[in-house]
């Protein structure tokens, strides 16, 4: 996979245009004095790497690229990825509402929950979106319900073919011990599944997702390789094509050091060509599930300097880039750390000499520091801070701690001259926030025990008594 050929075909992130598109995020006031942070989203790149990965497939392939909604769970982004030629890959009731609030039809869907209620396999079943069940419990509940035999639903089993962990343990999912699919090296779990297949004649799909971040592209492709297998042996058995389609998942690892895209697309399907040619000989339906490699390098989040100080002999500068919008960077930085750029309050960029900083935000616990003694350039009260890469999974996907306001997420376009911007998702208003947080029910909890404090139990309900 390393070619000269195919690492001409690398693209990089272009940092000049970056750069112009932070100037007119500031000009434009989109975040700054009044919006602590905002996250930016590439509307070109987001389109030249979905055109990048169909051409990595190519033509020969029936395949359906299905975007992992959790990638970027915001409905103006679904639509994009769907007008370029994406369906969605959803993993819960609410990722399904957002998938058809953008108005993905029900065959370019694929319902991967792993724990799906009856009454959300009902709905599936009903709007013939594919699903592939987690486990054999699940397969039961699907032949019970009513509506499978008028479905036009496509129905996938989930395996974990066992191939072992990546370097990011809870991103890792086809270990030992993985909660996801069903086992195939364990003791008598390969033959259960055959069963399955021999049981249920609507069962036509494998999916398999080896892991998130971490995973290396050979160790994904061994696990295709081993689900692939699989699916030859279960028709070889059969006499006939019982599986016709195979859902290989995503996880392709993203470059988060620079502004390389490495692996791309392309080196990953050459990849996969080499370890499995049989994938693509045009007898199976394939399925991706890519959703960090579609966005992260994509998108960008920028954020206020509020104030500076020195503490121990380092500078600290305390921004609004913190846990809310980079929980996995705060919480494991070793696992997962951003670059940082340092802007002026104009949004230039500050070069020249660096020194040895920490970009801590806005929560109030101490751990709440989104680059730790990093050299950067001397960064000022009112600067912006920019997370590099975080168009997937950061920004999109706020943690409500502290009730920070949810940021806003713009959409642009650089390609024709001016930097032109689009809401994808206003800033979350302090009225949303108490209104989240339960304001219309303000009295319930006081109202419960009229009597007041001090008075358990009088309120004539027995569990003061039963408690006592
Ligand atoms: C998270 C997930 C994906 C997407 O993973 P990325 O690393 O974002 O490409 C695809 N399929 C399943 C089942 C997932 O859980």
């Amino acid at each position: 996979m390393e070619s000269a050929p195919e690492q001409d075909r690398r693209r990089r992130i272009d940092a000049a245009r970056r750069d112009r598109v932070v100037r007119a995020a500031a000009a434009a006031g989109l975040v700054g004095p009044r919006h602590a942070a905002a996250g930016f989203l590439d509307v070109d790149g987001v389109r030249r790497t979905i055109a990048d990965l169909h051409a990595a497939f190519g033509p020969d392939v029936p395949v359906l690229h299905a975007f992992a909604v959790k990638a970027a769970a915001l409905v103006p982004v679904l639509r994009l990825v769907a007008d370029a030629g994406m369906g969605c890959e959803v993993a819960s009731p609410g990722e399904l509402a957002l998938a058809r609030a953008a108005g993905l039809p029900a065959d370019r869907i694929v319902l991967d929950s792993p724990a799906k209620t009856a009454a959300e396999l009902a709905e599936a079943v009903e709007l013939g979106v594919a699903v592939n069940a987690d486990n054999l419990q699940e397969l039961q509940r699907i032949a019970a319900l009513p509506a499978l035999g008028r479905s036009g639903s496509v129905f996938g089993l989930r395996v974990n073919p066992q191939v072992g962990a990546g370097t990011i343990g809870a991103m890792s999912t086809a270990s030992e011990h993985s909660k996801f699919g069903e086992p195939l090296r364990d003791p008598g779990a390969r033959a259960r599944v055959l069963d399955a297949f021999d049981r249920y004649p609507w069962l036509t799909r494998l999916h398999v997702h080896v892991g998130s971040q971490g995973c290396w592209p050979d160790l994904i492709a061994s696990g295709i390789r081993a689900t692939w297998e699989l699916a030859e042996e279960i028709n070889r058995r059969a006499g006939r094509r019982r599986v016709t389609s195979l859902d290989l998942g995503g996880g392709l690892p993203v470059n988060f050091a620079d502004d390389e895209v490495r692996p791309s697309h392309a080196e990953y399907a050459a990849l996969l060509r080499a370890a499995v040619p049989g994938l693509f000989s045009g007898e199976y339906t394939l399925v991706t599930e890519f959703g960090r490699s579609v966005v992260a390098k994509n998108g960008f989040t920028a954020a206020r300097v509020e104030y500076t100080k020195e503490v121990g002999g380092r500078r600290i500068a305390l921004t609004h880039a913190g846990a809310h919008l980079a929980t996995r960077t705060v919480f494991m930085p070793d696992a997962w750390p951003l670059r940082v750029g340092v802007h002026r309050p104009d949004g230039t960029r500050r070069e020249g000499p660096e020194e040895i900083q920490d970009v801590a935000g806005p929560c109030c616990f101490a751990g709440d520091v989104v680059a730790r003694g990093r050299a950067l350039p001397r960064i000022e009260p009112g600067d912006l801070v920019v997370l590099h890469d975080t168009g997937g999974y950061y920004t999109s996907a706020h943690w409500a701690y502290n009730s920070l306001a949810r940021p806003a997420v713009h959409g642009f376009t650089a390609a024709d001259g001016p930097v032109r911007f689009a809401t994808v998702r206003p800033e979350q208003t302090l009225a949303e926030i108490a209104a989240e947080a339960g304001a219309a029910h303000a009295d319930a909890l006081a109202a419960l025990n009229p009597t007041g404090p001090g008075n358990p139990g009088t309120g004539g309900d027995d569990t003061g008594g039963a408690a006592g």
